[in-house]
């Protein structure tokens, strides 16, 4: 069942900038996809309108209907990773993780278990007393991919997640992503400009041109990449 659709989308900023144009894509449930492309083509802008945090000038976007709040907006079902963890420094490691259930009302006590569970997935189960400060740039990642699964998204955004990290850690961090894909069930849109990142991750690549951006080829990918 398609998860999200974005139907025909064109977005230009107040520059004047065109940075997507009649863009369509829908990514079903349980997939893994790439959004692949060189740099200005209009990923983040993509995955922004995806996401529900940046508006479309023309076209439309649609979540599954039972998931839309009184803004019409997916709740709580779409979490982002970027590349920059960017964790609250004086707050502890479970501390980060609680935030985005702290946000929805959610006490301490009631979010434990499911903070536990997210820091289990991310192996940081021992670190939840532990500051950011004591953590490698590996582990501040994990500790933010373990925010962005604490509230059990159906959709999961990552947005260059690894680019700034070396290339063991991201492989480490590349395999923990392909593990909690098989384990969970979550759909993956992941935006890389890297053939190899998106070839060993994904099971569908869509490369996205640039000026005006738009979707420019949409492959399945017969991979090892399996479920269950
Ligand atoms: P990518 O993620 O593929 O590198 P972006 O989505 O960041 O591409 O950007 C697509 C185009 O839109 C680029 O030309 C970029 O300069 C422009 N752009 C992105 N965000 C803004 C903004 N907030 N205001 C004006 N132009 C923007
Ligand atoms: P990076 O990914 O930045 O290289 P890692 O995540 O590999 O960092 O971890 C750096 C160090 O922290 C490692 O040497 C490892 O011993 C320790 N470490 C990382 N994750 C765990 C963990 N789940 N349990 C125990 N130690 C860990």
């Amino acid at each position: 069942r398609p998860l999200v659709t974005m139907r025909n989308v064109s977005k230009s900023f107040s520059s004047g900038t065109l940075a997507l144009s009649d863009m369509s894509l829908t990514v079903e449930g349980g997939e893994f996809v790439s959004l692949l492309g060189p740099s200005g083509c209009g990923k983040s802008t993509a995955l922004r309108i995806i996401s529900g945090l940046g508006d479309v000038t023309t076209g439309s976007i649609d979540w599954p209907s039972s998931r839309i709040n009184s803004k019409g907006l997916p709740d709580g079902d779409i979490s982002f990773v970027f590349q920059e963890p960017t964790l609250m420094p004086w707050q502890t490691v479970f501390g980060n993780v609680y935030l985005p259930l702290r946000l929805k009302g959610v006490s301490k006590a009631d979010a434990s278990d499911a903070i536990t569970a997210a820091l289990e997935t991310v192996g940081l189960k021992d670190f939840a007393k532990a500051y950011p400060r004591e953590l490698s740039g590996g582990m501040k990642m994990r500790v933010s991919i373990a925010r962005a699964l604490v509230t059990k998204p159906k959709l999961l955004l990552m947005d260059e997640p690894f680019a700034a990290l070396d290339e063991i850690t991201r492989q480490k961090l590349n395999d923990d992503v392909l593990r909690l894909w098989r384990e969970t069930g979550i759909t993956v849109i992941f935006v890389t400009h890297s053939v190899f990142e998106s070839a060993y991750l994904s099971n569908r690549i869509v490369v996205m041109k640039a000026r005006p951006g738009r979707v420019h080829a949409d492959f399945p990918l017969q991979t090892s990449l399996e479920r269950g």
